[in-house]
């Protein structure tokens, strides 16, 4: 068994638990993610993601990698509470926003903290990519955090949180779209797809 050089503090391996369930898998990224959520609920001084305060916050994602499941269990964001914004920018960071004061914060994990996980763990861990795994996973849990995170104080657009319903028809495609994500494209109610061209499929059937 590979020796620890500090233990973890029991909230986060509490977490870490809970996040790894859901992931499947304690993996690095679901340390990084359990990290992030807990230091992004700090800074922005919530204290009950789940209770009180479930409707006191934002937390926007940039990741689709494994981070993203352990910050959506430590915080209880979902898509469908409206409290996690997905954007697909490949980049691992998030930012977590208190709508009451407004404050929010940036928290990106930068490439070298891979290269920092040597530096705190100790042991036999393989040359395969298994052991750099869970070497990785050990490191993380007990690297300090200003090795581990770039946090800094951000201001966010916040978007309309209005909870009436709303609809409109694509003047393109014909279709529906509700809750305000209709653009205006030359005079024309659209939807994304035709209007802005963001279209991720082509009609017809699929090939096999
Ligand atoms: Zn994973
Ligand atoms: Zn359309």
């Amino acid at each position: 068994m590979p020796v620890q050089m500090k233990r973890t503090d029991a909230a986060l391996e509490y977490m870490l638990e809970k996040a790894a369930a859901f992931h499947g898998h304690l993996c690095p990224g679901t340390v990084i993610g359990t990290r992030m959520a807990l230091a992004g609920l700090r800074e922005i001084e919530i204290t009950d993601p789940k209770g009180s305060q479930k409707k006191d916050f934002m937390v926007y994602i940039e990741t689709d990698r494994c981070p993203v499941d352990a910050i959506s269990v430590v915080t209880g964001a979902r898509i469908s509470r409206k409290n996690l914004k997905f954007l697909d920018w490949g980049k691992v960071a998030a930012t977590f926003v208190n709508l009451k004061s407004g404050k929010a914060i940036r928290i990106t994990c930068p490439d070298s903290t891979r290269n920092l996980a040597d530096d705190y763990v100790d042991g036999e861990y393989g040359d395969d990519k298994d052991g750099r795994k869970a070497k990785e996973v050990e490191a993380y849990k007990v690297m300090p955090e200003k090795e581990l995170f770039i946090i800094h104080h951000v201001k966010v657009d916040l978007p309309d949180f209005t909870r009436e319903k709303y609809k409109v028809k694509c003047e393109g495609c014909g279709e529906t779209v509700n809750d305000h994500k209709e653009v205006l494209i030359g005079g024309k109610i659209m939807c994304k797809s035709c209007g802005e061209g963001k279209n991720y499929y082509k009609e017809g059937k699929s090939a096999g």
